[in-house]
């Protein structure tokens, strides 16, 4: 049984900033004009306004439709189309239009192609360091189906921030279709074994059935492959045909989570019912 069940989601912390619906509108605009699909769009992430005001998304490179079918992701999955080549081209002009200072991108998983997309992540880094290159940028990757020399294409292209969310805990590891625990630690630790200096950083959803000893588990596992940042969030069933919440995390568990994280060496760890991995993203390199 899970340690920290509650019954309802903890309410939002109220922000002090209220949401700009024109702020919001104009970025929705923006990345539909320029053909761009994003995470935040595509998964129903609950942040969606906030970020959107913002002037911040989460870049979904390599169309909308994924070749897996995870339980708990929102994204369309079944064949997906060719590989768009200007697809790079357009996010760079989004991240000048929008004043981006930190990216995030991230893609669908294509086990479709040979190199699973890497090459589409190195060609964006490399264009996003032509056009800024004060600009920090992180990618969150699929994982190769463990092709280790994707994952160096991507680390040894020179992002900030090189990003494989491990998403839950091994047993409940059948929820992440076509995904295996020990090769997602294998893709971080290859990252940090091809580029050494490299950041790297990870993500977890709780809510699917874990428990704490678990979670905790997981913690060191990221560790010992030198895993630096952590996310940790809370699971919202983002369609009918996904797995359904087996539990609301409280407050206090994730406050909790946040102290022994730090206590497991991370060295900047975001923790709540809201957190996603791309969340207030840029707080992970001023903080460490
Ligand atoms: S948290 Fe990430 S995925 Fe969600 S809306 Fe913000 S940038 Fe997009």
């Amino acid at each position: 049984m899970p340690e920290q069940r509650i019954m309802k989601l903890p309410g939002r912390k109220r922000r002090n900033k209220k949401i700009d619906f024109r702020a919001m509108h104009e970025t929705e605009r923006l990345l539909r004009g320029l053909g761009l699909h994003t995470v935040c769009v595509q998964a129903r992430c609950p942040n969606i306004s906030e970020c959107f005001n913002r002037k911040t998304a989460t870049f979904l490179i390599l169309g909308d439709i994924c070749t897996r079918r995870c339980g708990f992701c929102g994204v369309r999955h079944g064949m997906p189309g060719p590989v768009d080549p200007y697809e790079p081209g357009r996010v760079v002009e989004a991240a000048a239009r929008m004043g981006l200072r930190h990216l995030v991108a991230t893609s669908v998983t294509r086990d479709d192609l040979d190199d699973g997309g890497a090459g589409m992540f190195a060609e964006l880094i490399r264009r996003l360091r032509e056009h800024d290159s004060s600009l920090k940028v992180e990618v969150l990757v699929p994982d190769f189906r463990g092709d280790e020399s994707a994952a160096a294409t991507v680390a040894l292209a020179g992002p900030d921030i090189f990003g494989h969310n491990i998403e839950t805990v091994p047993s409940l590891y059948p929820a992440k279709k076509g995904g295996d625990y020990n090769r997602s630690l294998a893709v971080l630790s290859c990252a940090k074994a091809c580029a050494p200096g490299l950041r790297t950083k990870s993500g977890l959803l709780l809510g699917l059935g874990e428990t704490e000893a678990e979670v905790v588990a997981v913690f060191h596992d990221l560790r010992s492959v030198g895993c630096d940042y952590l996310s940790i969030g809370q699971y919202l069933q983002p369609g009918r045909l996904n797995l359904p919440v087996r539990e609301y995390v409280s407050p206090e568990a994730f406050e909790r989570y946040k102290i022994k994280a730090h206590e497991a060496g991370f060295f900047h760890v975001e923790s709540g019912a809201y957190v996603r991995s791309s969340y207030l993203a840029e707080r992970y390199e001023q903080r460490s």
